[in-house]
């Protein structure tokens, strides 16, 4: 049985690791290796009199980040990492790494993004990337853990479709047989599809696709979203619960991944206090207005500009509420008194958009007069119609992007550093 790395005291005897190895210092006499596995870093101490010929040899040929297994005594020391050495009895290696490496996985100074990117297997290895990636699991995890707890039933929802969810032209379109058919940008139709089955709450977390030209730190071609809609319900209640969610996902990672993040040198993490202030979109626009020079007027949408400017006044995670109808999709509800504004939100980080969402639309006529005055043809949208006709409950739901989540929560620079392998206007392999 090997044990891993973390679990090598000096308390421990004897021990059989397998790993990487992370650096080889020979210094004549004595060469150490460091060895690594995901859980930590373990110094192993080779002094080449004391240790059988056929260890000398292995180590002596050796190269870094290949795949060793060492077994012998454990000692303390207080020079090595973790205070502990391990002196090799056998040392073999099971895969050796060509040299050079394409990456310097030990480097502490970061290499290009887009080369760590096209050898994101080797970039992966170190433990600030393989941190980040335990946080997306462990939130994902709680993700479904607390809405599981609230009653949610977890759905998936096609992802080759036959119609936009907004029309424009943020679709890829792809050949489905004899027909036009297209990756889906969002579940949206088909989540309020499962309101009118009567799911009364449903989740989805899955990839969603956006066509869109624009190539900046936010935004990816394939991401993945964590989808809510709940029946009888309005937009207040499912922010309260997006606020929730978020605070709990927060608490979780800060209770479950403390040793990874403080392995890649990340701070440990603060759990936002909720609830979270609400900002009516006029009252944003007039901070925007005060904060950027291209000044924001009504009914028109956040710039990225002026959603700094509003972060940094808010100072942290905040909703921009009631939206103008006209910049929010057709499925939004307009209120009673004023149907110029919606019971539309977004939930900001002060960086950036985190998620959208809305009380629905759930009267048939007013969803067919809202897509003819975006300019879309309700016949497109005759499968997403139909449920509305034979009794569907009011309403709200929205969307989450898992990467904006992870990367608002880490402080990462760009959000492809929260994706494995992110699609992006000019990436595609690997
Ligand atoms: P933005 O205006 O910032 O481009 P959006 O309003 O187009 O975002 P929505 O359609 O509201 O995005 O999607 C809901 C959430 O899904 C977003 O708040 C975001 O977290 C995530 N998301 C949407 N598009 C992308 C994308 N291209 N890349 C990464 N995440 C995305
Ligand atoms: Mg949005």
């Amino acid at each position: 049985m090997r044990t891993p790395i973390a679990k090598v005291t000096p308390g421990l005897e004897h021990a059989k690791v397998v790993g990487f190895v992370h650096e080889i210092r020979d210094l004549g006499g004595l060469t150490f290796v460091l060895l690594r596995d995901r859980t930590g870093i373990l110094q192993v101490t080779v002094p080449k009199k004391r240790v059988p010929p056929g260890v000398a040899e292995a180590v002596r040929s050796v190269s870094r980040e290949s795949v060793v297994v060492v077994s012998g005594k454990i000692a303390a020391t207080e020079k090595a990492p973790g205070g502990r050495e391990l002196v090799p009895s056998s040392f073999e290696v099971v895969s050796r790494a060509e040299s050079p490496l394409p990456l310097d996985v030990a480097e502490k100074v970061p290499a290009e993004i887009d080369t760590r990117l096209d050898v994101r297997f080797l970039d992966a290895r170190r433990p600030r990337i393989a941190a980040i990636f335990e946080v997306r699991s462990a939130v994902l995890h709680e993700v479904a853990r607390f809405l599981h707890r609230h009653e949610f039933v977890q759905i998936t929802t096609p992802k080759i479709v036959a119609a936009a969810t907004e029309g424009g032209t943020e679709l890829f379109p792809i050949a489905y047989f004899e027909k036009e058919a297209f990756l889906n940008q969002s579940p949206q139709l088909y989540k309020q599809m499962m309101m009118g089955a009567g799911f009364e709450k449903v989740f989805e977390i899955g990839p969603i696709f956006r066509a869109e030209e624009h190539n900046t730190t936010r935004h990816l071609n394939e991401a993945t979203s964590i989808d809510v809609e709940a029946s009888f319900a309005d937009q207040e209640d499912v922010m309260h619960l997006l606020e929730d969610l978020v605070s709990s996902c927060y608490g979780h990672v800060a209770a479950t991944c403390a040793d990874a993040l403080g392995r890649g040198g990340f701070e440990p993490l603060d759990v936002p206090r909720t609830p979270f202030p609400r900002l009516p979109y006029t009252e944003a626009i007039e901070i925007a207005a005060d904060g950027i020079e291209e000044p924001i007027g009504f009914g028109d949408d956040l710039s990225p500009a002026a959603e700094r400017a509003i972060g940094e006044e808010m100072g942290g995670h905040y909703f921009v509420v009631d939206w103008p109808t006209a910049i929010r999709p057709y499925y939004a509800m307009p209120y009673d008194d004023d149907p110029s504004l919606c019971r539309a939100f977004d939930l900001m980080h002060p960086r950036m958009e985190l998620s959208s969402g809305a009380q629905r639309v759930h009267d048939h006529e007013m969803l067919e007069r809202q897509l003819v005055a975006k300019g879309l043809d309700p016949a497109s949208f005759e499968f997403y119609l139909r449920p509305f006709r034979y009794g569907m409950p009011p309403h709200a739901g929205w969307g989450l992007g898992v990467e904006r989540f992870v990367m608002t929560m880490l402080g990462l620079s760009n959000v492809r550093e929260a994706v494995l392998f992110p699609r992006d206007r000019h990436r595609l392999v690997p």
